[in-house]
């Protein structure tokens, strides 16, 4: 079985090395040794200040809401965040979840990003917020949504969960928005088992994060304010630094496997139409069939032949009905009916490579 994409396991002798020393210290959890030194590596690394690791990507978006001031917190305002439904359910379901009604505007045909236009359009007096997404690493406009931010005094919390490594224009993709959010679920590029980060681009808001995350406790006999336990501990922090150490292996890996589906695929597909200054992370394979009937046809083929290419993202989040959404998505809901993310990591074989792509091609053409 070929699966759409597998977790990367670094060098087990090395996780060895980093369990003895937890061992040896007897610290498992808040802000151990092994946490401050991932956060500071990831902050070399991607190039960011103010980062904060947190136990999951998806707290991470609510943690983020929540410094911010985005959050329902008085419990009857009603407040809403513009985002997209062209992504994984967790940017709008916690959204939700922090009592903002996520409103929906639709992507742009070639990017699948946010298209500025469209979200300017759906701002109301309640919007509190725009969240988007650099859905498969492609960068959003940030510059068009910086502009609509400032104009209308919005926050801007940007879903950079495909994003690791990402840069725009020469520099880290992650420095853009109030926030941005990263997931190192197991089955990201970069990732701790669970897990995620928040890079702020105010210190003041990573200090009232970093009090949340930690049940708002502040001293041994202070409690300052409302928080919640979101804290990264200290085998996840192993992991992490165990994949970070092999981050260049790996990332050749996947742009070799990447380089060989760009170089033979079956004609007539779209891909995503990446920003010219990107510099990208060959995380994701997405294409897009010609039509829906298309789609199903080489997944199902692909499945009886052992291979997983995942319908991701589908369905469009509008049609979800716990996130009561109030008006029709069609681009995002063509483009979700239409594409399939293909099998991609470090060391899926050229041979499988061609089976997947022999098999696209005798579906597209027979
Ligand atoms: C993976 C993912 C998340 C959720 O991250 P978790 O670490 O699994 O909680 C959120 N948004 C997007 C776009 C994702 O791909």
């Amino acid at each position: 079985m070929i699966p759409v994409t597998k977790p990367y396991l670094p060098n087990r002798d090395k996780l060895k090395a980093y369990i003895d020393g937890i061992y040896d210290r007897q610290w498992l959890s808040n802000n151990g040794q092994l946490v401050q030194e991932l956060t500071q590596r990831l902050e070399a690394y991607l190039g960011v200040e103010n980062l904060l690791l947190v136990s999951n990507g998806t707290l991470a978006l609510q943690i983020a809401y929540r410094a911010l001031g985005v959050s329902d917190t008085d419990r009857n305002q009603k407040p809403e965040a513009i985002t997209t439904p062209f992504t994984f359910v967790a940017t709008a379901s916690s959204l939700k979840w922090e009592g903002v009604q996520p409103v929906f505007a639709d992507i742009d045909p070639n990017t699948w990003c946010l298209a500025p236009d469209n979200i300017e359009a759906a701002i109301t007096p309640n919007t509190r917020a725009i969240v988007p997404v650099h859905v498969f690493g492609n960068a959003c406009d940030v510059e068009a949504i910086d502009e609509i931010a400032q104009k209308h005094n919005l926050k801007v919390i940007y879903d950079a969960a495909h994003a690791f490594g990402v840069t725009y224009k020469g520099e880290s993709l992650l420095k853009h928005g109030d926030a941005a959010t990263l997931s190192f679920h197991a089955t990201k590029l970069f990732h701790t088992g669970e897990g995620g980060a928040i890079i702020f681009k105010r210190k003041e808001d990573l200090e009232r994060a970093k009090k949340m995350i930690n049940f708002g406790i502040t001293g041994p006999e202070s409690i300052e304010e409302l928080g919640i336990n979101a804290k990264m501990n200290e085998i996840q922090a192993a992991m992490g630094l165990c994949v970070l150490d092999e981050m260049e292996e790996n990332l050749q890996a996947r742009e070799q496997v990447w380089q060989r589906y760009q170089q033979a695929l079956p004609a007539n597909l779209q891909l995503q139409a990446r920003h010219e200054a990107l510099g990208y992370n060959y995380a994701y394979f997405p294409v897009v069939f010609e039509s829906e009937e298309q789609t199903v046809r080489v997944a199902a083929t692909l499945k009886e032949n052992g291979v997983l290419a995942r319908r991701y993202f589908y369905p469009s989040l509008e049609s979800v009905e716990c996130l009561d959404a109030q008006a029709a998505q069609p681009v995002s809901k063509d483009i979700a009916s239409r594409i399939l993310c293909l099998p991609i990591y470090a060391d899926l074989s050229a041979d499988s490579q061609n089976i997947i792509m022999e098999i696209m091609k005798e579906v597209i053409n027979g």
